[in-house]
């Protein structure tokens, strides 16, 4: 049965690339339809109903940072600005391997990079000579920060060149790279600084490092997933005339240069489509893959992924009591206290392992012990509480893998006149983060937009 053709875009996928692309759009005047195959909204960011409990619980913990400009944009946008919580400055409290607690802390007072570089040398969690090494870093950041600005010429790190290994030409001590910059890139990156590709993380840095001390500050969704941004971004885009439609799986045709999307005996042909699908999924969205496509697609089937690993543990009573800790040079990086967010007395945390390829296949028996092992560990005051519930959530195409020598990552615009890419993959610039998928759905919608302004009508 065909459809009627009713709509200006669509746009496939309900992920933060998918709902920012459409909000932009609804607010331009666009009448957009949004197709997600799931049954629930939010892609890779999302939180689902826990099966004994009905308590809803994320797909993982999802950090932002004060540099995520065009995320908030799109949360204020949506209505969902204070969906969120953003510390006023970089404050991170951390557990290391010996058990000693201390927190970095950079101080408003002075501009980016100088802030890191005080709040390193008054961080008690690293003895003198670790501190020192910070100062070696001032200028890589100074560099990062110029580099991040449109036409900027000299580079910091090589394409070639890991995480690790620029970190260590920058001076770097062992010391000082587990306690702050390994922690830093496995969340920034998902992925070993071993392995990880250093331009990427250049990125990132000269990003927090960047406009004004705020912009590495850590934020925390108050929400969880999809109530915090998917919910209202459909709500805000039905309102503006469009839909959003679950359990609709999408198929692209090009056809004499119409672009028509189909599902389920459904059609539409609109003005232009926004494909959103993360870079594994892109092969699917074609029965023929049309010849503008074909690099693409076969780059997109070549990229690796790199997955994390969450293990939710509910407590009998609070056991911590910051929202979050680091706990460098273990298996779980990070502890998240979800009640601290959501309110409750009880605790109910999840412990991250971003980069988990060592861990994605051990069983969850072992993953929760290794969790709770290393948290008493790390807290051994807690031990008299009781651990009342444990669940793991995997995520084994969490991100893209950023090694050197992956692919490279396709642009907006596709050759194929009225089709556009949106998604974390696209090329930003920066790793699979939020913050890339709503640069890149917004890019996309200002193609289909800027495809209108030339005359074409959506
Ligand atoms: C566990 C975990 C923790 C993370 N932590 C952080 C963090 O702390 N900070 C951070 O910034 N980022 C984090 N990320 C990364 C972040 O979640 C992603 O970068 C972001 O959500 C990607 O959004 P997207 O819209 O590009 O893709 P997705 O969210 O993958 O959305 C794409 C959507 O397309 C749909 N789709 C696929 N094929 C079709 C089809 N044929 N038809 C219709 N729909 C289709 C999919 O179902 C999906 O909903 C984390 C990711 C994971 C998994």
């Amino acid at each position: 049965m065909a459809g009627i053709t009713k709509f200006d875009v669509v746009v496939i996928g309900a992920g933060f690339a998918g709902m920012s692309a459409a909000g932009r759009l609804a607010r331009h005047g666009a009448r957009v339809l949004v197709l997600e195959s799931r049954s629930r909204l939010g892609g890779r960011a999302t939180a689902f109903p826990d099966r004994d409990t009905g308590e809803l619980v994320d797909n993982g913990q999802h950090v932002m940072l004060g540099c995520y400009t065009a995320t908030f944009a799109f949360l204020n946008e949506i209505g969902a600005g204070d969906h969120v919580h953003m510390q006023p400055h970089l404050s991170v409290p951390m557990i290391d391997r010996r058990g000693r607690r201390s927190r970095l802390t950079c101080p408003t007072t002075l501009p980016p990079p100088l802030h890191l570089v005080a709040g390193v040398l008054d961080w008690d969690g690293l003895p003198w000579r670790d501190r020192l090494a910070a100062f070696a870093m001032a200028a890589p950041l100074k560099l990062a920060r110029r580099e991040a600005q449109p036409g900027a010429r000299r580079r910091a790190a090589s394409p070639g060149e890991t995480v690790e290994n620029w970190l260590i030409r920058n001076r770097q001590t062992a010391t000082i790279r587990e306690m702050l910059w390994n922690p830093l890139a496995l969340a920034a990156l998902n992925q070993s600084p071993a392995r990880a590709s250093a331009p990427t993380f250049v990125r990132v840095l000269g990003e927090m490092f960047g406009a004004d001390s705020r912009s590495a500050a850590i934020v925390l969704p108050t929400r969880p997933l999809h109530q915090m941004y998917a919910e209202p971004a459909r709500a805000y885009v039905e309102r503006l005339g469009g839909a959003v439609r679950t359990g609709v799986t999408a198929k692209v045709r090009i056809d004499g240069g119409v672009v028509t999307i189909g599902s389920n005996g459904e059609r539409w042909t609109p003005g232009a489509v926004i494909s959103s699908v993360p870079w594994h999924a892109l092969p699917d969205l074609f029965d023929d893959v049309p010849a503008a496509m074909a690099d693409t697609i076969d780059r997109a089937r070549r990229m690796e992924s790199s997955p994390i690993v969450t293990v939710n543990l509910w407590f009998d009573r609070r056991v911590i009591d910051e929202p979050f800790l680091g706990l460098p040079g273990r298996a779980m990086q990070w502890v998240f206290d979800k009640r601290t967010v959501f309110g409750g007395d009880a605790s109910y945390l999840s412990l991250v392992s971003s980069g988990a390829g060592p861990l994605v296949d051990r069983l969850n028996e072992e993953l929760i012990a290794i969790a709770h092992h290393e948290l008493l560990d790390a807290l051994p005051d807690i031990r008299a509480a009781r651990l009342v519930r444990a669940t793991v959530v995997r995520e084994p195409r969490a991100t893209f893998s950023l090694a050197p020598g992956q692919p490279a990552r396709p642009s907006t615009e596709t050759g194929i006149p009225g089709f556009f890419l949106a998604g974390d993959w696209i090329d930003t610039g920066l790793p699979a983060t939020i913050e890339s998928a709503v640069r890149s759905g917004h890019r996309a919608a200002d193609a289909c937009l800027g495809r209108q302004a030339s005359g074409f009508s959506l």
